[in-house]
């Protein structure tokens, strides 16, 4: 294409709502035929509710929330809003207990000192390599969590998990419609998350992608777009998370939410402004015309 109709088309997206990092951008979204969406955030609003907690421990609710106080991540948010009097069974108005020693491993969960114990607070995986074993009733809460579609993420110290939270998010209003038009544009949309596969699955069902992988680190993300170029494809990825910048580089279009992390944004082409969907779409279609143009 032309400098001049790439910088009509950059022009133009923007008064979409799509921003493109330079002019070469459009250039790399031709050919695309595959789409990748990481689903936290992307697919789904991101904003999580704590739903039911079951508890071996009563001060498992707090002393989680604490630790969580320190993350930035949607789940984090959901459990020290779900610690607050009245809004789950078991919370109380006690205030949050400090932190030292804080760490967060993404896509994992997250660690540190509260009350005098090393806390972990993440996925069973993540509890269990720091040498948390999880009892019969706590694993059930973890089953009826997924099996719902839910996310469940548990807290434990000193060996043992000491509870679960069921997290849900919902999918995002014009997501089903969104894929849809990726489909129609030829496009092969593909779900990725670091969530478990039945949540995965249930948001891939709500939308209408069949293809998904999920339980994956961000660097599996990496090399799951690796493995897909490998293939011969030409990959969008469309994500909004820290875990998403590597795979959001490495893809042939990185396509990142507007509503996301700075670390996203700048690893990113482009940027959806309104942090919709429907944008994918949109850019696919306008570095069609944009290089159809001068042909
Ligand atoms: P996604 O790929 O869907 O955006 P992430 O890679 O951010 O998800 O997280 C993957 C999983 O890691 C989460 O579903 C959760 O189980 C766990 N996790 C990550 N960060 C946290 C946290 N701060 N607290 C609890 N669990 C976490
Ligand atoms: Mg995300």
């Amino acid at each position: 294409a032309t400098p001049v109709a790439l910088l009509v088309g950059t022009s133009r997206g923007a008064q979409f709502g799509i921003l493109i990092t330079g002019p070469e951008a459009l250039e790399h979204a031709h050919g695309i035929d595959v789409v990748v969406l990481d689903k936290t955030g992307t697919v789904t609003t991101g904003t999580m509710t704590l739903g039911t907690v079951t508890t071996t421990d009563q001060a498992a609710l707090h002393i989680a929330a604490s630790l969580e106080a320190a993350s930035e991540h949607p789940i984090a948010r959901a459990i020290v809003a779900g610690a607050v009097a009245g809004a789950v069974a078991g919370a109380d108005d006690s205030p949050l207990s400090p932190v030292t020693e804080f760490v967060s491993t993404s896509g994992l969960g997250v660690t540190g000192t509260v009350d005098g114990l090393r806390v972990v607070v993440g996925r069973p995986r993540f509890a269990a390599e720091h040498g948390c074993a999880i009892d019969q009733t706590l694993a059930d809460a973890v089953n009826a969590a997924e099996s719902a579609g839910a996310t469940a993420v548990v807290v434990g110290w000193e060996g043992r998990v000491r509870g679960v939270f069921a997290i849900a998010d919902s999918v995002k209003p014009g997501a089903s419609a969104a894929i849809d038009r990726l489909r129609r544009l030829g496009l092969t949309p593909v779900l990725l998350t670091g969530d478990n596969a039945r949540a995965a699955n249930a948001v891939a069902a709500e939308v209408g992608i069949e293809r998904v992988v999920a339980g994956v680190l961000p660097e599996q993300k990496v090399e799951e777009i690796r493995r897909l170029q490998a293939a011969g494809s030409r990959v969008a990825m469309v994500g909004d998370g820290v875990n998403d910048a590597a795979a959001l580089a490495t893809a042939d279009l990185g396509i990142a939410m507007g509503s996301g992390t700075d670390a996203a944004i700048s690893a990113a082409d482009i940027t959806l402004v309104r942090s919709e969907l429907g944008g994918v779409a949109d850019a696919v279609e306008l570095s069609g015309r944009t290089l159809g143009t001068i042909r």
